[in-house]
């Protein structure tokens, strides 16, 4: 914030939006380069979600879920169960944001294994480079100093691994679950996985008892070029977290998928006390669960996910010409609609990804790095020359910054 009043600089505020492209106060235009910081879909203001939000706002915009149901929930679980194989994830819990879905499925496993006498399975298997959320229980699993150094006295105990390699050396016996960004970590940098990583956790999972939680809160709704990310290695998770785009980006809403074996356990008398006691005010919000489910409609009307591979290839190329040649651009990755842009030999102190990311706002851009990886992360609405044009502004700016 210091720096933020001394720059002296007008805020930018954005007023309006229609597809890939922002307006702000002063009616300037910008290129959406992280989809509003991960979360959104298809565009702005498309015509089907704003529609779908605005019926049910005709009905109810809000009812308790203690007790009782609503109909937009209803259509949505269904809809979101509907994506895996048979009997497998069955059960949808809703919350209102990426860290809270998290909380729930660790509470859930954290709960499961006392109600089937496992105590000793109290411990967590986490990566280096994690993000999971902000709320204490899901910082804890995280793998990024600045995000929980300073509160590590409170939540969960965690093991955390560079890698795979690092399973061989874990007691299996006191773990209750692994969690991960499956296929690409976000906050670490769009740091790629290996591929096959999914189905070797999935394998050691199964032979160790131990709940795989699939992180998909940033790799969710086709942005990996598949709805789901789980789905380019056919693993399903114990546990699917589920939150930024799950509403096209338009609404805050969550959701965590688990199985009937999860379910099941907290089945009960009252005097058993086995309810999961966990929920928030705003659990199943109508508005929200229109907007997912406009957002779902969108996919199958404007059979989004078919018209990915091309987008993806666009993507590809763009960032091979604009990249491949700057002498301070070292390696460039990229999982379906999201790329992270390495930059060599900066010192953090002088923040140079955050100063390309302002300096592409001249060339109608808008996004944001992670330290010194430049980030792009298109809504898979746009077109290929908004993908063009979202690559070259941000090599201009990199040129105007870090000029060779
Ligand atoms: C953003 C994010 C979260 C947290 O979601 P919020 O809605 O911001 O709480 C968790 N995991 C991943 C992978 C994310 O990208």
């Amino acid at each position: 914030m210091q720096d933020w009043i001394a720059s002296g600089d007008d805020p930018l505020i954005i007023s309006s939006g229609r597809g890939a492209v922002l307006v702000d106060s002063e009616g300037k235009e910008y290129l959406d380069g992280n989809s509003s910081i991960w979360t959104n879909i298809h565009g702005h203001g498309h015509a089907v979600i704003n529609r779908a939000i605005q019926e049910q706002l005709e009905k109810i915009a809000h009812c308790s879920a203690l007790g009782f149901s609503n109909e937009p929930a209803i259509q949505l679980g269904k809809k979101l169960v509907d994506f895996f194989p048979a009997e497998s994830l069955t059960k949808v819990f809703y919350s209102d944001s990426g860290s809270t879905a998290i909380e729930c499925a660790c509470k859930m496993a954290v709960q499961f294994r006392q109600l089937r006498g496992q105590e000793e399975k109290s411990r967590f298997v986490s990566f280096s480079g994690a993000y999971h959320g902000d709320t204490v229980g899901a910082a804890s699993l995280g793998g990024i100093g600045a995000f929980f150094d300073r509160f590590s006295s409170a939540g969960y105990e965690v093991e955390r691994l560079e890698n795979t390699n690092g399973l061989r050396s874990v007691d299996p016996g006191s773990i209750n679950a692994l969690i991960v960004e499956p296929l690409i970590q976000g906050a670490a940098g769009m740091k790629t996985w290996p591929s096959g990583m999914l189905k070797e956790l999935r394998s050691w999972c199964d032979a160790n008892d131990v709940f795989l939680i699939l992180d998909e809160v940033m790799t969710g709704f086709g942005r990996t070029g598949k709805m789901f990310a789980c789905q380019h290695e056919d693993v399903v998770p114990d546990f699917l977290c589920l939150a930024k785009g799950l509403t096209g980006g338009y609404l805050p809403l969550a959701a965590t998928l688990t199985t009937d074996r999860v379910f099941d356990a907290f089945l009960g008398t009252y005097e058993e006390m086995k309810t999961f006691f966990y929920g928030h005010s705003y659990c199943a919000n109508p508005l929200g669960c229109a907007a997912a489910l406009g957002s779902l409609q969108v996919f199958e009307e404007e059979e989004v996910l078919a018209k990915l591979p091309g987008k993806i290839k666009s993507f590809a190329d763009s960032l091979q010409s604009a990249f491949n040649d700057h002498p301070r651009v070292g390696e460039v990755r990229q999982v379906g609609l999201i790329a992270g842009i390495d930059l060599t030999g900066c010192d953090w102190k002088e923040q140079i990804g955050a100063k390309v990311s302002k300096a592409a706002r001249k060339y109608g851009l808008l996004t944001r790095a992670v330290r010194d990886t430049l980030t792009l992360m298109p809504p898979l609405c746009s077109s290929d020359e908004q993908i063009r044009e979202m690559t070259k502004a941000l090599r201009r700016a990199l040129d105007q910054v870090l000029p060779d």
